[in-house]
């Protein structure tokens, strides 16, 4: 394998050198072959003792460094405080970054941390983003998880474990926050813009991340994701989406739906996670500002321009997704974003039902939608139900599928797990025991993150 080490090279202030932990018993619990085939990676390698070690930092890397937006509060020093970039690997002259999380501490770490992460956790991303990826969302995928035989205090005493992940980048809108404060604004876009948006200036770069963001987040909002923590280190210049810590699919429409322990104030729940992306967007473009134009007014003029022009952008493009999705007008899409509102269905069945009514069988979206006339304007729009079903998935992550195959796992029986992930990279197909929400409901289901 031929590793770069091409951010590290280019942008020697932004990182530090680092070294996985020595870990006493580490076991590769899953390895996504066909992606490591697909990055030109020798999976006989990556499963020797000289692959685990590489793969846990032990050949050596870079924490990265990143300021954030946490809940809306400026912290300067954050950075990976317990995770590191390996290198990159090309691809068709593309690098993508191999990054690894749970490696232990870093000069980055904060003050008592202990750089370590769960087995859980780490197996929950990679779920989730392997999930995304398989439905179409511009997401940072997984490449293996390792346990390492280490216990981990968290509540209870858990297994750890390190995660592999492949990013087209690392750079967050936090890591301009880092690199405006420390002088080295200017390299770093230079550097983005030549890995992402070639050939972009300053001002089509800041344009082009808003516009890979809505896209993203548009895409959540259709699926009923939550990603649950979206502080501005957790929002990429990519437009990939990063960090799955308490993120969480929703179950029966509702815009106030918050799963994350740590957001009592709702700040990151369902409906509002547009408005924040707009406010994350800001943030960067304040970063960008000197960039912008040599006359700072003229600068700050066009970042508040396009910070405007955010809002319509996104509903713009929520609306031609879901128009898309549901093979109908544009005018049908918000009249159904309206009657989800009222309805609050949960939104994979109901996508389905529309499909079925397409088809010609209407009952069960009469039923999601009694009291509006939206299922009869939409069938007005004559949708094929061919293209319905091929925009909208049957499997989407359900948290209770997703926390038994955890819990199981944590337990030592990975075959849970192994179904599950089956059927969330194989959503369009039929997995009927993993279709159907909780029957409980999921009032008062919690996530965790920094687990
Ligand atoms: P996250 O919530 O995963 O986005 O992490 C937020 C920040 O906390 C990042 O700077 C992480 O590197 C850091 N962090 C989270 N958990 C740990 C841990 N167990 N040890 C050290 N740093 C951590
Ligand atoms: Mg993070």
């Amino acid at each position: 394998m031929h590793l770069h080490h091409d951010y590290a090279k280019h942008l020697p202030d932004l990182v530090s050198a680092t070294h996985g932990e020595e870990q006493p018993d580490p076991q590769l619990v899953v390895l996504n072959e066909e992606l490591a085939v697909q990055l030109g990676l020798d999976t006989d390698w990556l499963r020797s003792a000289a692959g685990l070690n590489f793969l846990l930092g032990g050949d050596g890397g870079h924490a990265m460094a990143y300021s954030g937006f946490q809940f809306g509060s400026f912290n300067p020093q954050m950075g990976d405080g317990r995770a590191m970039l390996l290198g990159e690997v090309e691809m068709d002259g593309t690098l993508w970054d191999l990054h690894a999380k749970g490696t232990g501490l870093t000069p980055y770490s904060r003050l008592g941390a202990d750089g370590r992460g769960t087995l859980s956790s780490m197996l929950r991303e990679y779920l989730v983003s392997e999930a995304m990826h398989a439905l179409g969302v511009p997401t940072t995928r997984s490449l293996a998880v390792i346990s390492t035989g280490r216990p981990t205090q968290r509540g209870h005493v858990q297994p750890a474990g390190v995660l592999v992940r492949v990013a087209a980048s690392h750079i967050r809108v936090g890591t301009f926050h880092y690199a405006a404060q420390s002088g080295h604004l200017q390299d770093l876009a230079d550097y983005a813009i030549a890995r992402h948006y070639p050939g972009a200036d300053y001002r089509e770069f800041f344009q082009g991340v808003m516009d890979r963001q809505i896209a993203t987040v548009s895409s959540w909002m259709r699926l009923g994701f939550i990603h649950g923590v979206m502080n501005t280190d957790n929002t990429t210049i990519s437009g990939e989406t990063i960090d799955y810590g308490p993120c969480a699919f929703m179950e029966a429409y509702s815009p106030d739906t918050v799963f994350s322990s740590i957001d009592q104030q709702g700040r990151y729940g369902f409906g509002n996670q547009p408005a924040i992306l707009g406010w994350n967007l800001a943030r960067l473009a304040e970063s960008l500002v000197p960039l912008f134009d040599t006359d700072i007014n003229a600068g700050v003029n066009f970042a508040q321009e396009t910070i405007n022009g955010f809002q319509e952008k996104f509903a713009t493009q929520r609306r031609s997704d879901m128009a898309t999705a549901l093979d109908t007008s544009t005018e049908v899409a918000s009249a159904y974003l309206a009657a989800i509102q009222l309805s609050r269905p949960d939104i994979t069945l109901a996508h389905r039902a529309l499909a079925d009514a397409a088809r010609g069988h209407t009952l069960p979206a009469q039923e999601l939608f009694t009291g509006t006339d939206f299922l009869d304007s939409y069938l007005a729009t004559h949708p094929s139900p061919d293209a319905v079903d091929a925009a909208v998935p049957r499997v989407i992550p359900r948290n209770m599928a997703v926390e038994a195959a955890l819990r199981a796992a944590e337990a030592g029986d990975m075959q849970p797990f192994t179904d599950l992930l089956h059927a969330v990279t194989h959503p369009w197909h039929p997995h009927p025991s993993y279709e159907q929400p909780d029957p409980n409901g999921l009032a008062g289901f919690l996530t965790y993150c920094g687990t």
